[in-house]
């Protein structure tokens, strides 16, 4: 497309490149090609600033998107780097994995007028990618030591990103994990396709060298409690997302008759990661693989399946294209990879043989009016059933808060399992904890995660600092 700049017509790529679909089957790196300098540039340049910058409010962390594109774009990328750092822990993790159809792209001004979006992510990648290159990003070394201590149960986005800034302002910061490595599911969730994993760990070496501690393999519930871990901190976060797995209810679906969609993934990751042998359960290679569900984990699981190889990947999901809650982006990439969408497919049934799950049954929906300010609901097409043949029938259903925090009598919870928090101290009913990210929001995006954790960190600081004004008065 053309857009008029300074009275005269310049034409602009859209998108930055993505490997060949043909190539993205062969592995599980990431398939954008990262730009060159003149091209990040070039993008860069495109933002008009429009002086409305609706891309900096669709943004959770209300990043200074402008800013940093005029800096970029004029070979300043050292001083954007800083700008976007001041509102972001990870901008180059968010510049990757942030579904920007959605939020800051979806937002701006160039693609409300019909021209295309700014591509804010890759831009945001590679400035964070230039600074990791080129020594820009600043070790942590608080200005003073505090004594306070704080636990983090979750080495997530939430953990990770509350760690950085309670670091920064010196205080001790312990962070418990369950998993042997940090990074939650940015390490054993998200596949390499969309972030690699060398990009999380060199954040993880980050906090450990600026002094955060970790103590992983330690479930908190079963290795420590939580009333442990209070005694032992002076203040205790909650970041430990939400995992438990939603599960098919249809006639036919036995225990070993469905993967859960997260132990695949994790499996994968731990083989990408050379901690895993390839296994039959986990393993797509030959097979004729049904995925169920529409959300972000379905189009990792479709994607996952392609290139281990499966003879044929199809994804059912009940509702249609324009209410699936996955990115779009997301679906266009694995329509290129060949996953074929079955789109208002409710599975009805699981078909076996032998204990050897054969297909999926599923009714065709339908549509229906929307009431007045409400979503259109979906019924079965009568007669319309129609079977998927499988092998592999993988479940992408969402997830519900474990029931961790249930066994804390203390701890108020909403009915979905959720922790209650104060909505701007993130305080919850116990004395000195809080908590952050998925725990408290349910199932979300990484952007949340990291907002929050921050949000957490400036709140807990206040805490500290009134306590002491007080002590002193
Ligand atoms: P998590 O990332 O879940 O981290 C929680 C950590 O707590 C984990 O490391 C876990 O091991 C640990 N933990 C849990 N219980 C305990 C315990 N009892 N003791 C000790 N440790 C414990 N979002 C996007 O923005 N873009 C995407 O592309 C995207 N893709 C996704 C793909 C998949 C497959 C999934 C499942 C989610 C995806 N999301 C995506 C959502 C995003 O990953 C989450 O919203 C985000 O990671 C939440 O961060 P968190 O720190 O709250 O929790
Ligand atoms: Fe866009 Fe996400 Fe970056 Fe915000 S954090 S600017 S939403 S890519």
């Amino acid at each position: 497309k053309t857009l008029k700049q300074g009275g005269t017509f310049v034409v602009e790529p859209r998108r930055l490149s993505k490997a060949s679909a043909e190539l993205r089957a062969r592995g599980f790196g990431e398939i954008t090609i990262p730009p060159s300098t003149e091209t990040a540039e070039k993008q860069a340049s495109r933002c008009t600033d429009c002086g409305v910058p609706f891309c900096q409010n669709a943004c959770p962390l209300q990043n200074n998107i402008p800013d940093w594109l005029r800096l970029s774009a004029e070979n300043e990328p050292r001083e954007a780097w800083r700008v976007a750092s001041l509102t972001s822990t990870m901008p180059e993790i968010c510049g990757r994995i942030c579904p920007q159809d959605r939020l800051c792209e979806g937002s701006c001004t160039l693609n409300q007028s019909g021209w295309d979006a700014v591509t804010i992510g890759s831009v945001e990648a590679w400035l964070g990618d230039q600074a990791f290159a080129n020594g820009w990003v600043e070790p942590i070394r608080p200005a003073a030591e505090r004594g306070e201590t704080v636990g983090i149960v979750g080495a997530g986005p939430a953990g990770l990103a509350a760690a950085d800034r309670l670091r920064c302002e010196g205080y001790q910061v312990t962070i418990y994990d369950r998993h042997d490595r940090a990074g939650g599911l940015l390490i054993y969730g998200i596949p390499g396709f969309k972030l690699e994993k060398h990009v999380v760990q060199r954040r993880v070496d980050r906090l450990i060298d600026g002094g955060v501690q970790f103590v992983l393999g330690c479930e908190v519930g079963k290795d420590v409690t939580l009333t442990e871990l209070r005694d032992r901190h002076d203040v205790v976060l909650l970041a430990m997302g939400v995992y438990q797995p939603r599960i098919l209810s249809a006639p036919g679906r036995g225990p070993d008759s469905t993967v859960a969609a997260l132990s695949y993934l994790t499996h994968q990751n731990r083989r990408d990661l050379g901690d895993a042998e390839q296994d039959g359960w986990h393993e797509a290679r030959g097979k004729r693989v049904v995925v169920i569900g529409g959300g972000d984990t379905a189009m990792d699981c479709v994607r996952t399946a392609v290139r281990q190889g499966a003879a044929s990947v199809t994804c059912l999901y009940r509702r249609d294209r324009e209410n699936m809650p996955g990115s779009a982006r997301e679906v266009v990439n694995a329509e290129e990879e060949g996953v074929v969408f079955e789109w208002l497919a409710a599975p009805k049934a699981l078909l076996s043989q032998s204990d050897q799950v054969t297909g999926v049954r599923a009714a065709r929906m339908q549509l229906t009016e929307a009431a007045p300010g409400q979503r259109r609901d979906i019924v079965p097409v009568p007669g319309a059933d129609f079977d998927v043949p499988a092998d592999i029938v993988i479940e992408a259903l969402g997830f519900s808060p474990e029931p961790f925090a249930a066994h804390e009598p203390d701890l108020h919870l909403r009915d979905d399992g959720t922790i209650k928090v104060g909505s701007v101290s993130f305080a919850t009913s116990l004395p000195g904890v809080f908590a952050a990210g998925d725990a408290v929001r349910g199932a979300s995006l990484v952007v949340w995660a990291v907002r929050e954790g921050q949000d957490a960190a400036a709140e807990i600081d206040r805490y500290f600092k009134t306590r002491t004004e007080e002590v002193a008065a």
